[in-house]
């Protein structure tokens, strides 16, 4: 059955000469394009520039255009490699260009291709970026409920590749500058929007080469972007993370050498045999615990809203021969666990073997590939020294890649702007500052001086689950989160830019 929103978008889409007499009548429901939402008449938005401007709005139609623009964006195969970012790069300019904006478009390489559009202030305070990503991971339409690139709404959600990962961000983050466009704002700091290519495989055609060839067009104070904005329902709260930190990343080769000989003879000493060693001590020993002023904030965040026991995990936590054992009884959510626990510690984890040809030789060569993460606060010297001594002696370490650890403050006053504009539409909403251990584009804004703030707001039902759509099957946005999420954006924008 047709959900009721269905109905709204596709009406929608269809008056505005989206969607084909043939497409409406095949009975293939992914060949249908949806085209760009009209742009509406310039009346709508005559109201002055003053506080509470936002409220008046028509937002029924503002949400159906950003579902289209959405829906569209989605159906842009955008995975990467290859990317191929410019047909959905250029869909965004002209929404940008029809309504007097001036989007700039800069490719990394070619069809790698980055927009940013800046909606002027007066100049009194520095710009805010909002920042996301064109690019998405591939998907096996198999495993998929619905086709990861159809973009289809069904059960109150909108389904595909992107809708969290973060097309999303990147719908609302127009309508942001669209909207304020519209009503004539004139904000302090300049607004500048950035859709940039190629952030899944490490941003070298997008955050990366913006940074490095046109920092003057993307330089700002404040950036909003990834991974944050999603909220988690616990203990009667709703919990929604903000990104303040990224773990470094350093990835090491560890090479084992030994004598060659013939498998019939063993030899305890091989190379083989001394990587393996190495490697069992690496994955079985915890690096050591390392206090931050993310984890504090988060652990005080977390259990100021539990009872008294609970609460008392918050100080125990970060004594080193008790955080363990606290982790695992204080947080009945494995997740806040893992995550908390990483937040904690440097970690290093094997994941390529490469040794040996034949059965019946000995390599004199071992080499493993490692995944290492550091914490803010430390180098990678002081981290492969940590490595090191768990590893043992007669082993080669050399860095194969590495990204320096970002974190702004978690008390910094965004956060006092997000928790009061969460709480205007959630009473029940929580601004948890967390540290991620993977990489995003922060990374790269951050060499500018850019403080990056991973939030890019949506709101789950109870049951969502949506850790496991990030990168995964079904992948889906709800729809009225969404909303929810446009509106927290846009009141964020205007708070901190007014
Ligand atoms: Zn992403």
């Amino acid at each position: 059955m047709k959900s009721r929103l269905e109905s709204v978008s596709e009406r929608h889409a269809a008056e505005s000469g989206g969607i084909s007499q043939e497409a409406r009548a095949s009975p293939t429901r992914r060949k249908k394009t949806i085209a760009a939402p009209p742009a509406p008449p310039a009346t709508r938005y005559n109201m002055v520039n003053n506080p509470g401007t936002l409220s008046q709005l028509q937002w029924g139609e503002i949400f159906s255009e950003a579902e289209a623009v959405l829906r569209r964006l989605i159906q842009f195969q955008t995975v990467n490699p290859p990317g191929n970012e410019r047909p959905a790069a250029h869909y965004l300019a002209e929404l940008l260009k029809r309504e007097g904006l001036e989007p700039e478009i800069y490719e990394g390489a070619p069809t790698r291709t980055n927009l940013v559009c800046r909606l002027k202030g007066t100049g009194e305070r520095p710009p805010l970026q909002l920042d996301g990503h064109l690019d998405v991971v591939c998907a096996d339409e198999a495993e998929w409920t619905h086709p990861p690139f159809a973009a289809d709404v069904a059960d109150g959600y909108i389904w595909g590749r992107g809708s969290l990962d973060m097309k999303q961000m990147v719908t609302m983050s127009l309508m942001c500058v669209l909207l304020f466009k519209r009503l004539g704002v004139r904000f302090k700091r300049d607004l500048i929007f950035t859709a940039v290519a190629d952030e899944e495989t490490g941003g070298t055609h997008g955050a990366k080469y913006l940074t490095d060839n046109h920092a003057d067009r993307i330089k700002a104070e404040y950036c909003l972007g990834e991974i944050g904005g999603f909220g988690l329902s616990k203990w009667g709260k709703t919990f929604y993370t903000v990104q303040v930190a990224e773990k470094g990343l350093c990835w090491f080769e560890l090479t084992a050498r030994g004598n060659a000989g013939h498998g019939s003879i063993p030899d305890p000493e091989s190379s083989l045999i001394r990587l393996s060693e190495a490697v069992l001590r690496l994955g079985r020993t915890k690096l050591p615990q390392h206090d931050n002023t993310v984890a504090e904030h988060l652990a005080r965040t977390l259990l100021a809203s539990q009872p008294f026991p609970s609460r008392l995990a918050s100080v125990l936590l970060f004594h080193p021969r008790l955080s363990s054992f606290v982790l695992n009884r204080m947080a009945p959510d494995k997740h806040f666990a893992t995550m908390l626990s990483a937040m904690l510690h440097n970690t290093a984890n094997p994941t390529a073997f490469h040794a040996g040809e034949k059965t019946n030789v000995i390599p004199s060569i071992a080499k493993v590939q490692v995944d290492g993460r550091f914490l803010p606060g430390q180098t990678i010297e002081s981290f492969l020294a940590e490595v090191k001594s768990v590893l043992g002696p007669h082993l080669e370490v050399n860095v194969l890649n590495k990204l320096q650890p970002t974190m702004v403050s978690p008390s910094d006053p965004i956060m006092h702007s997000i928790a009061r504009v969460l709480q205007r539409h959630d009473p029940s909403a929580v601004a948890l500052p967390i540290m991620i251990s993977a990489t995003t584009n922060a990374a790269h804004y951050s060499r500018l001086n850019t403080k990056y703030f991973g939030f890019s707001p949506v709101k789950f039902d109870n049951g969502d689950n949506f850790q496991t759509m990030f990168h995964g099957a079904n992948e889906r946005i709800p729809v009225e989160g969404f909303h929810f999420g446009i509106r927290v954006l846009a009141e964020l924008v205007e708070e901190i830019c007014s």
